[in-house]
């Protein structure tokens, strides 16, 4: 069953969030939220993690939600380096996000990208392969990871989710069971989409419902996500074993 009553993914002013982490606890409160994950966007020089994970600790014990704490690191390349602060450390997650197209010589732009795929240096295939593999490696980096918006990127370099070989996707999500790491469905984004997170379903992977929020206002709203889940909860979905009688 895939929990409703909560945000997994929500921005402060540690990073580009308008809101405080206290004001997006209380709106949490107010919506009847049972978890929040604050996350906040790293890179290799932040130095304000230790700050920030006390502050969410602080604001944990006054409130009614539960308080998750992590950060969001971009892929930097095929061998699924995260671009983190050195010695990160008391984190509850690290959300491995696509920002940036992760090749093997490290990150480029989606219009980088998206000119050599048109000028055929580089190939679809190719770059699907990239951003999976890439994902999948990531899932080592010794912290519980999620799969951040697994995909946003496809619409930018002119792909879209259905062109990903199933197989890559079975092989991802077999690798995030094993690894015990979770998939956000992200409401900002629109993705992964139901095809996509099946697999990962049918491997018991468990699904967070995000709406990657930079204002408090935006938090716990779900229109895609919820029919993400009804999708995948129906008994007609081909991705469920039917329920024995
Ligand atoms: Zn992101
Ligand atoms: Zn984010």
């Amino acid at each position: 069953m895939i929990q409703v009553r909560q945000d997994m993914h929500v921005h402060s002013t540690f990073s580009d969030g308008r809101d405080t982490i206290a004001e997006n606890a209380a709106e949490a409160e107010c919506l009847g939220l049972i978890e929040l994950t604050c996350v906040d966007h790293v890179r290799a020089g932040t130095d304000w993690v230790p700050d920030y994970v006390r502050e969410v600790r602080r604001v944990n014990v006054t409130t009614a939600v539960e308080l998750r704490c992590a950060v969001e690191a971009k892929l930097l390349d095929v061998a699924g380096n995260l671009d983190l602060p050195h010695g990160l450390q008391n984190v509850d997650a690290i959300y491995a996000a696509d920002h940036q197209v992760p090749l093997i010589d490290g990150p480029h732009t989606p219009s980088e990208v998206k000119a050599m795929i048109s000028e055929g240096s580089l190939s679809a295939e190719e770059v699907l392969e990239a951003i999976v593999t890439a994902t999948a490696n990531s899932l080592r980096v010794g912290c519980p990871v999620v799969i951040a918006h697994l995909f946003s990127l496809l619409p930018k370099l002119g792909l879209s989710e259905e062109q990903v070989p199933l197989m890559l996707i079975e092989e991802l999500a077999a690798s995030t069971a094993d690894s015990g790491s979770q998939i956000e469905v992200s409401e900002r984004w629109r993705c992964p989409s139901t095809r996509t997170l099946g697999p990962f379903l049918k491997r018991g992977v468990q699904l967070l419902l995000s709406t990657d929020s930079h204002r408090s206002d935006t938090i716990g709203r779900y229109d895609y996500c919820q029919r993400v889940v009804e999708a995948l909860e129906s008994p007609m979905a081909p991705q469920r074993s039917s329920p024995t009688p």
